[in-house]
């Protein structure tokens, strides 16, 4: 399981420990950074220490020598990972592609300053078209050549289907925060629920394989 990190986001370490909680018996976690400053780095230090029994790792990717620092953690991990099944979450491009901010402009209300907004929709079209598509095409490439298998899992289809049912709509999220199934009435936390139904669905995938 491959999980490129750069700062804290709200969840992240309930969606990290889910990482060192799955079933299934034997899995390595690569988690990556690009510094050791990093404030994610003391979360997976702290779960690391938590799982002693779990093979976790943390990498250390330096400077990316091109634009998409996701991407070329994903490279870094690739490289040392020690099984040929890689999974790894649906990366949201939505997420990583910003749109410039409008100014306005204190002198004239209602209009806007010139920010450089028409030259950053253009790069972000090229990270979310061609390069970013290119670029992970790549790196499947990369893992197929070398035997490998690499499963990317969509986190938005695993919200609301059942851990342990299968049952799958819109209506177990009952809440922002909480799962609860509409069939067999299991409770979880949101987040938790979702981050282990995308690992799990990267293992089943697996499991069919085999
Ligand atoms: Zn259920």
């Amino acid at each position: 399981m491959l999980k490129p990190l750069s700062g804290i986001d709200e969840g992240l370490e309930t969606n990290l420990r889910s990482f060192f909680q799955q079933d299934h018996a034997e899995y390595e976690i690569l988690f990556a950074v690009r510094e050791a400053h990093d404030p994610a780095v003391g979360i997976v230090a702290a779960l690391q220490k938590e799982f002693p029994s779990r093979a976790a790792r943390l990498i250390f990717t330096g400077e990316p020598p091109y634009a998409n620092a996701k991407v070329f953690s994903l490279d870094r991990m690739l490289a040392e990972a020690r099984y040929d099944l890689l999974v790894v979450e649906n990366l949201k491009i939505a997420n990583m592609v910003r749109r410039a901010k409008p100014v306005p402009d204190p002198d004239a209300p209602g209009s806007y300053l010139p920010n450089g907004g028409r030259a950053k929709s253009g790069l972000n079209r090229s990270i979310s078209d061609a390069s970013w598509g290119g670029f992970l095409g790549i790196l499947r490439a990369k893992a197929e050549d070398a035997g490998r298998v690499w499963i990317e899992v969509d986190p938005r289809h695993t919200s609301d289907g059942c851990e342990n049912c299968g049952h799958a709509a819109r209506e177990n999220r009952v809440a922002q925060a909480e799962f609860v199934c509409q069939r067999c009435s299991h409770r979880a936390q949101a987040d938790e629920h979702a981050a282990r139904n995308v690992l799990r669905a990267g293992l089943a995938l697996h499991t069919l394989a085999a």
